[in-house]
């Protein structure tokens, strides 16, 4: 057999990612980035993904011996269609597997949410290697979860486990996305981070002002910054942020007793902040009934994780189809 490849598609809000990667390889063949362009609708971002992706099979220098797609909403990953994408009205009910697999007929397809398939994309190419029951946190814009047992991604009944971002940290806190309250993604989110700063900054002298240009302009980045720099109140609200970090990582880790649990998106730029003190709040809570807390680490993999997990599933997916090819440690897989 020739040297196989496997293709990965990021279905992103803002962007969408293609990679071409040799199997058992660990760098990209080739790897294309353009916008979704959300405001010329669903077909014209499905029809650009069609291109591209007949682009990509077209150049590979070799057999492709799977195919791997993450998707930024809700996923039927049975069936392989895409639900909806919440930041993406229009983008529903979309057959993705199987409008690729027309393009591509005989080469396998499957298909994730952006967090599962990050997730596995951990255990393949990133801190999750040699683990078998890995959780996994994306925290940026919102807070996305995956917890990946022998290199399976936890569907649930509903294709709705694993939604660390949701469980509820503090009853009376404040509104999420989802319409409940007091969600770990209300109180640790990028977005969150940015308007408890906002709110706070409004009442108390802060360098975080000055650094954003105005108070409508700070963000988490600039609470980050001004933590560096000494500002008292960035330190305060990172404080709590980690707090809240670890009361999530706490209840986590008391259901799931995993592996490793491993932490990516933006916010994990302050990782070194936040992270330390998160950790002592996990272990002063679960040592004392004589669990050992796993590591909690930050990704090593960073911008183009869920792009890795598309090719990681291409990799399951040539597995599962019985290509000889492809990734042979992959956890799980072939067991
Ligand atoms: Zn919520």
């Amino acid at each position: 057999m020739g040297k196989g490849y496997l293709l990965g598609i990021d279905i992103g809000n803002t962007k969408l990612a293609f990679g071409l990667v040799g199997c058992n390889e660990r760098r990209f063949h080739e790897k294309r980035v353009v916008p979704t362009e959300r405001e010329l609708g669903a077909e014209q971002a499905i029809e650009k993904v069609l291109d591209n992706t007949r682009e990509l099979l077209a150049t590979a220098p070799g057999e492709v011996a799977g195919i791997g797609i993450a998707f930024g909403g809700f996923v039927d990953a049975t069936r392989r269609i895409g639900l909806s994408s919440p930041n993406f009205p229009g983008l529903d009910n979309v057959p993705m597997a199987a409008l690729i697999e027309d393009l591509a007929p005989g080469i396998p397809v499957l298909m994730e949410n952006d967090a599962n398939a990050a997730g596995v994309g951990e255990v393949v190419y990133g801190k999750g290697r040699g683990h078998r029951q890995v959780l996994y946190l994306t925290i940026s814009t919102g807070i996305g979860g995956a917890a990946i047992f022998d290199g399976v991604p936890l569907a649930g009944t509903q294709g709705l486990a694993a939604e660390f971002g949701h469980m509820i940290v503090a009853p009376n806190g404040p509104g999420c996305t989802c319409g409940s309250r007091g969600c770990l993604e209300s109180l640790v989110s990028g977005t969150s981070i940015g308007r408890i700063a906002r709110e706070r900054a409004e009442l108390h002298d802060t360098m975080m002002t000055g650094l954003a240009g105005g108070i409508d302009n700070i963000t988490a980045k600039t609470v980050s910054i001004a933590a560096r720099q000494g500002d008292g109140l960035a330190r305060e609200i990172l404080e709590e942020v980690a707090l809240n970090l670890g009361i999530g990582l706490a209840n986590i880790i008391a259901a799931f007793d995993p592996d490793i649990v491993i932490l990516g998106g933006g916010v994990m730029n302050s990782a070194d902040l936040l992270l330390p003190p998160a950790i002592e709040f996990v272990k002063g809570h679960l040592t004392p009934r004589g669990v050992k807390v796993p590591p909690i680490e930050a990704s090593s993999v960073h911008d183009d994780i869920a792009l890795w997990g598309a090719i990681a599933l291409a990799g399951k997916a040539a597995v599962n189809h019985s290509s000889s090819c492809c990734l042979v440690d992959l956890v799980g897989v072939g067991r």
